[in-house]
């Protein structure tokens, strides 16, 4: 399998080639130069399988330049019990009928990133101990990706993470997650300002390409091939457990922020996977519901993104967005060069009345948006007739998914998160708190480790020159 980039400008490269890096060197994402296509009769061949195994299956499709048993072991140590709480590790549930929850949320940060970022920590330590060389994994976050890419990254060899979030503004159950990590190689700093601050000064870092050279900086943002790979298997995963026929098409309702999640949707889509609609749910930060309605894609500037009870979809841009529209205008590198030439020079790209929108919805794409009060009365709804207490941004996938629900054909939600990262929400909702799993009871009194410094990218880069002696 080879890769190449959204914009051309990229010699074909292995997956080991672009395992560690974000953009490709043009500025463009990466991609397999063809999808995998199921042989026939091989998703039948699936039925059986454990999840590690279905991974194996599905990612050796597109991780061909590693020993299988090396990717083998890498896939089992990360899909484990202990690590994810149950066997299944995407266990399916029933909500109402025709619908159910795809379970995502069970691994240590209790949100869906985990399933990806679990495998990354696993690749990234393997690749680094193959070529000798270490990683400074530098990072923003408001909450959800920082701590998942800590937990992902936590004890592994070669790779040290800098976290930096906005001091004394994340929730406390989101501060204790992340600082009460006691490993060596994880540094929290906790940066006087707010989460935009501490953006500026990963741009900053990053931007110095001296600096970002010598001390090996690197990230582990959502654009990373290896995190969208990893969340094709729980399509396949869900649709199996819902299926008998291998022809049964199903739906899946997806709440989108980076159009991450849904990507991995849409590749297991065009790889073969019976799936009718990709049900995109965005919150009112609706950049993505408004391309497929409209055919325009306009980023917001930092002031126009709404700070909303699902944060982790609050964006100004989807990320991935550009893999998909690669395929949507005929995987020609020179048009996606050009749109996203005016999006930098104007905020915007505008398909409509060309064909490339007008045959859009033959990739299966359909699109809606939720707000606080729809989002409030879906978490009621599923309590009330299901007695399920599903999180915030789970509620939105949940809502436009409902709208777009089909006769007959079973309508798989993503549950993205676990309702107990998101109390305040669901206090409002339902009057009364979720559950939290076993061992996260007291997160908020287990003793903390952190740096509070101020918005100071000098500071801030003395502060990894010190800490970056020599890994052993
Ligand atoms: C990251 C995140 C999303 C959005 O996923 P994308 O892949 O960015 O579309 C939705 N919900 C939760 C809880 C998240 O953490």
């Amino acid at each position: 399998m080879r890769y190449v980039s959204t914009r051309g400008g990229m010699a074909p490269a292995t997956f080991s080639d672009i395992l560690l890096g974000g953009l490709a060197p043009d500025g463009g994402l990466t991609l397999p130069e063809d999808y995998p296509t199921l042989a026939p009769g091989e998703l039948a061949n699936w039925r059986g399988l454990s999840y590690p195994e279905l991974a194996f299956a599905i990612l050796s499709k597109f991780v061909d330049d590693l020993p299988v048993d090396d990717l083998r072991g890498l896939i089992n140590k990360t899909y484990t019990v202990e690590a994810f709480h149950t066997e299944t590790i995407t266990p399916v549930k029933a909500l109402l009928d025709g619908v159910s929850l795809v379970e995502l949320s069970n691994g240590p940060t209790l949100a869906f990133k985990d399933i990806a970022l679990q495998l990354l920590g696993n690749l990234f330590e393997y690749a680094l101990l193959k070529t000798g060389g270490h990683l400074n994994i530098l990072g923003a976050t408001s909450g959800d990706t920082g701590s998942s890419a800590e937990y992902a990254m936590r004890g592994k060899h070669g790779i040290r993470v800098f976290m930096l979030s906005p001091y004394r503004k994340m929730s406390q159950f989101q501060t204790a997650q992340m600082f009460s990590l006691q490993d060596a190689n994880i540094f929290n700093i906790a940066v006087r300002g707010v989460f935009d601050d501490c953006q500026d000064i990963v741009k900053a870092v990053s931007n110095d390409a001296e600096f970002k050279a010598r001390h090996a900086i690197g990230t582990v943002n959502s654009i990373n091939w290896a995190r969208v790979a990893a969340q094709i298997v729980y399509y396949f995963k869900g649709w199996l457990a819902v299926t008998e026929r291998d022809d049964q098409e199903v739906s899946f309702a997806v709440p989108s922020g980076n159009f991450g999640n849904i990507c991995a949707g849409y590749i297991a889509k065009c790889m073969g996977l019976p799936i009718r609609r990709l049900i995109l749910a965005t919150n009112e930060n609706n950049v993505l519901d408004e391309f497929f309605r409209t055919g325009v894609y306009r980023v917001r500037k930092s002031g126009q993104v709404v700070q909303t009870s699902s944060p982790s979809m609050d964006i100004s841009k989807a990320s991935n967005f550009e893999r998909f529209i690669y395929d949507a205008v005929g995987r020609d590198p020179e048009v996606v060069h050009e749109l996203w030439r005016q999006v930098d020079t104007h905020g915007f790209f505008d398909l409509s009345g060309t064909d490339a929108f007008r045959g859009i919805h033959r990739f299966g794409f359909v699109s809606g948006s939720s707000n606080h009060p729809n989002r409030m009365a879906v978490i009621r709804r599923v309590y009330q007739e299901c007695g399920v207490i599903i999180d915030p941004h789970t509620a939105d996938g949940i809502k436009v998914g409902l709208e777009y629900r089909e006769e007959g054909i079973p309508l798989l939600c993503l549950e993205t998160a676990l309702p107990a990262k998101f109390e305040e929400s669901i206090v409002e909702a339902l009057g009364r708190s979720p559950e939290r799993p076993a061992g996260y009871e007291d997160i908020e009194a287990l003793p903390q480790r952190f740096e509070v410094m101020d918005a100071d990218v000098d500071k801030i880069k003395e502060y990894i020159r010190r800490e970056n002696a020599p890994i052993v």
